[in-house]
């Protein structure tokens, strides 16, 4: 059983069809140096692996099983395993990340096939292969989220081969050890954190979900549990049917829906994977833009003068979260007002991200660049975001302390102080002026994007972007 980002032992087809074999099974996790060296990828994220894989073998210690951890590449690892005890077969859930992987995954296919091992490869999540168009795809999530769930028989789970001189993979201190403000993962947290979401924090979910500050809270927090797969989208779906309390349906409905768009932009990815590295609209291959260091740096950093892209850029860095609305601002702010293109920023969100989610980011990043050509562009003010979703600056004022003493009437601008009062506040060579004027970037950006949106490739792409991706009876893919 080969382990990817499927860290569960509950609704698991693979693990279960490998049980139902009968014969010694090696669990196994394979760290890929390969993949590690990827740009998009953090330590952060091996964490996560490293706190699913301690909570399995915690949970499989007590049926004399556990997930091996090999580091190498997984072609050399194979072949070394194969020699050594044979495989029959190999039981997977199939990927759809980096392109790495998929590449990976070609040459692991030829290898299986050449060496008559049998490699089952098993639907992950909603998202299906080979499709050309999305003309049946929403009914056939509906109908998966409503399978029943993949039972798993651990009782009858068969003990490992005999593991002599197998050198298994060292965690090295940083990732045992993660700073305390990232959210801890696993199987127990991913448990308790759906519990509490679908018994209590959920019940003001719409209302706090563009709130930077509250849908810490209120938002359910699952993300990084679904992209290491601790639970999967349709145990979570499942559960929150079960939720039917006075006042929840509109929250539940909206949350659901959530559900679906995750799949939906993993599908997008699946069927159109190029997006990792172009835009997936080919006309905005004309858009020019030119790096500005300083400005990535200033944005990257949280200190582009706009408090509240600073506290979201500081309150990522530091915890690995913030929600939909402020990824948006952030990545508007840097595409649009900063006018750099987005695969300069992407690298930097996703080592962030605890979620990262390659389906999901690369989608979201364009969408927010506004180069899909078919969906609205939305060009977020970052005052107006501050004023109305942190109106008392009590986020600005956690994540960017050195505005902990400035007024509420100055908080969402405090450019406005005068030069005594910023004098009298410290504010002088602690906070930056903003490094550009908001109003003049957005009408220059908003021209700029309306313009080549009529560009005849952009039109073009746009229709065979409807065609391929947009699911049936809507505008907007
Ligand atoms: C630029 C950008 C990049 C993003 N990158 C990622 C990413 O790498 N990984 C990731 O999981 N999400 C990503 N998102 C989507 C969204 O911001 C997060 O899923 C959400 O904030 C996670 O918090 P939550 O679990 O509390 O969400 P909730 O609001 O509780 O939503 C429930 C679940 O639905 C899914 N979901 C929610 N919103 C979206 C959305 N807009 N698109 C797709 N799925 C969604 C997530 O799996 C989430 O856990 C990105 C959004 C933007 C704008």
């Amino acid at each position: 059983m080969w382990f990817k980002r499927d860290l569960r032992v509950e609704d698991h087809r693979p693990l279960q069809s490998a049980i139902q074999q009968g014969i010694p099974l090696l669990l196994l996790y394979i760290q890929e140096p390969e993949l590690w060296a990827d740009d998009h990828m953090d330590h952060r994220h091996n964490q996560c692996i490293y706190q699913s894989l301690t909570d399995i073998n915690a949970h499989l210690s007590a049926f004399n099983q556990r997930v091996i951890v090999l580091e190498g590449n997984p072609l050399l690892i194979f072949q070394d395993l194969h020699q050594r005890y044979t495989i029959d077969h190999v039981f997977s859930h199939r990927e759809t990340g980096l392109r790495q992987t998929y590449d990976r995954d070609i040459i692991m296919s030829d290898f299986f096939r050449k060496a008559s091992i049998s490699w089952m490869e098993f639907q992950r999540n909603g998202v299906l292969r080979g499709l050309k168009n999305r003309d049946t795809w929403r009914k056939a999530w509906y109908a998966y989220m409503s399978d029943p769930i993949d039972e798993v028989d651990l009782p009858q789970i068969p003990n490992p081969p005999k593991l002599h001189n197998l050198k298994e993979f060292d965690w090295p201190a940083r990732i045992i050890t993660p700073k305390k403000q990232i959210q801890r993962i696993g199987l127990k947290e991913a448990q308790n954190t759906m519990k509490s979401f679908l018994s209590a924090r959920g019940r003001h979910y719409m209302q706090n979900i563009s709130k930077p500050e509250t849908s810490a809270i209120h938002c359910s927090r699952l993300s990084p549990f679904l992209v290491y797969g601790n639970l999967s989208i349709r145990q979570v779906y499942q559960a929150s049917q079960k939720q039917q309390d006075f006042g929840w349906k509109r929250n539940m409905a909206s949350f659901r829906s959530r559900l679906r768009w995750h799949d939906h932009f993993i599908q997008k990815f699946e069927m159109e994977d190029r997006m990792e590295f172009e835009h997936v609209n080919r006309g905005y291959d004309n858009l020019k833009k030119t790096k500005n260091a300083t400005y990535l740096e200033a944005w990257a950093s949280g200190n582009t003068g706009y408090p509240l892209v600073d506290a979201c850029m500081r309150c990522l860095k530091a915890t690995g979260y913030v929600n939909f609305r402020m990824r948006a601002m952030v990545v508007s702010f840097l595409t649009h007002h900063l006018w750099q293109d987005w695969r300069w920023g992407s690298p930097i969100l996703s080592k962030y991200f605890l979620d990262f989610e390659p389906g999901i980011h690369f989608s979201q990043f364009q969408m927010q660049a506004g180069v899909t050509g078919i969906n609205t562009v939305r060009m977020y003010n970052p005052v107006k975001q501050s004023m109305d979703n942190d109106a008392e600056g009590v986020f600005i004022k956690r994540w960017v302390p050195e505005l902990s003493n400035v007024p509420i009437q100055f908080i969402h601008e405090p450019w406005k102080l005068t030069a005594l009062e910023r004098k009298f506040l410290n504010l002088d060579n602690a906070y930056p002026d903003p490094i550009i004027d908001h109003v003049e970037a957005g009408r220059e950006a908003r021209k700029q994007i309306w313009m080549i949106r009529n560009h005849p490739e952009v039109r073009e792409e746009s229709r065979r972007i409807l065609k391929k991706h947009t699911l049936p009876g809507r505008r907007n893919a």
